[in-house]
């Protein structure tokens, strides 16, 4: 990839998905692999007024030799210090942005015992930086590089040059980052989200009813005073800002006690390394009453067991089928990407910016008003080129509004 171009990328991530204002500390989360692009990164945030940049290095071959390897009584404690650290910038207002190029098979044939433990131990210690991040307390923002891994599991067929190739065009393409002024680019694709979002905010249905050809057939219903938000998300200093890039999707919280019928995957799920296929859940009452899998049912079974919400609903997001993700037709086992070329449900914690005065609710209430909590937010896809999509008012009106994978 040209150096002009990748520094489009990186200032895409700074300038439209971040926001990074005059004065603000920025943190940064990297993997070591992909040092070149996390220091780009730095320098544009730097460019663009930050105070301070903080590089959070990751690395996933160190965590797999960890997962593997390290004493068996390790996996249920989560350093205090990193808890403090995140508060610390917390605290501070930091941006926190991430460069992701995660190898969807990094932790396979890890114990699924020593994943469950780590990934709840570090679920409840950093529960309250995920609320911040959730409420937009802080602004943040997502976009993804590849890897020689990710990149051949995406593009088996081809030399390790190839694949990277072809998925540098293919992420760049989806993130709508391959024009000459990607900045400009965004700001015209958060337009084509008004309109929608404005309609099912007025419509304020009482629930959804989705179907599609592979059997999903559920009734959705939404928490009352739900919030549709699209195309950007705005922070609690009235900041715009693009938590993902690429972002194609619109969506609002189910109602956690109201979800009943069945939902038929559309793509595998990628869950710490382990990749979930064929698989389908029915909802009774908002909650998961039987699921099954064709392929690692285990690891599915094992996040819906996470805690109470793990089981129940907290977003459903609508994506159309016309979008440069879906058109591409690639699978990317990653939910950066597959979930903007797809609609789909979230397992877990619902986003209280869904809910018309959410942000500043605590939990507790949020929970009252039909709002799900959960250590997990999980995404996960079951939207086809015929989903159908019908609104149901509070006096029992039936409205298509979506239907062969487009809005109407
Ligand atoms: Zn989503
Ligand atoms: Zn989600």
């Amino acid at each position: 990839m040209d150096n002009a171009r990748l520094k489009k990328y990186a200032e895409l991530l700074v300038r439209s998905g971040g926001n990074v204002q005059k004065g603000q500390v920025v943190v940064i989360g990297c993997s070591v692999d992909d040092a070149y692009f996390g220091r780009l990164v730095q320098e544009c945030a730097y460019d663009a007024g930050a105070s301070e940049v903080v590089m959070d290095w990751g690395d996933e071959a160190s965590a797999r030799a960890k997962f593997l390897r390290a004493d068996d009584g390790i996996f249920d404690d989560f350093p205090q210090w990193k808890v403090d650290w995140y508060k610390h910038y917390d605290d501070k207002g930091a941006v926190y942005l991430r460069v992701s190029s995660t190898d969807p098979d990094y932790l396979a044939g890890v114990d699924p015992n020593r994943l469950r433990r780590f990934s709840k131990a570090s679920g409840i210690a950093t529960k309250a930086h995920s609320a911040i991040m959730m409420s937009n307390t802080n602004r943040w923002s997502v976009c993804a590089i590849p890897s020689p891994a990710w990149a051949k599991k995406v593009f088996p067929n081809v030399s390790e040059e190839e694949a990277m190739e072809k998925l540098w065009a293919a992420i760049l393409k989806g993130a709508r980052a391959d024009g000459d002024n990607p900045q400009t680019d965004w700001e015209k694709h958060k337009d084509n989200f008004t309109d929608r979002v404005e309609y099912l905010n007025k419509m304020n249905f009482d629930s959804l009813r989705i179907t599609t050809g592979l059997g999903t057939d559920i009734t959705l219903g939404l928490v009352k005073n739900h919030v549709w938000v699209g195309g950007g998300d705005t922070g609690k200093d009235g900041v715009p800002f693009f938590p993902n890039l690429p972002t194609e999707e619109i969506f609002t919280m189910p109602d956690r006690t109201r979800a009943n019928g069945r939902v038929v995957a559309s793509m595998p799920l990628s869950r710490m390394g382990n990749l979930i296929e064929g698989f389908e859940m029915t909802f009774k009452d908002g909650l998961v009453d039987s699921f099954k899998a064709e392929k690692n049912e285990q690891a599915l079974a094992d996040m819906l067991g996470m805690d109470e919400g793990a089981k129940r609903l907290g977003e459903v997001a609508l994506v159309t089928n016309s979008s440069p993700i879906g058109q591409m037709g690639v699978l990317f086992y990653n939910t950066l990407f597959d979930e903007n070329a797809s609609a789909h449900l979230a397992l877990g914690k619902a986003y209280p910016n869904n809910m018309k005065g959410g942000d500043d609710m605590t939990t507790e209430k949020l929970v009252e008003a039909g709002g799900n909590d959960s250590l997990i937010h999980v995404d996960f896809m079951f939207g086809t080129a015929d989903m159908k999509v019908i609104g149901i008012g509070a006096d029992g009106t039936e409205t298509v509004f979506f239907d062969n994978g487009e809005f109407i």
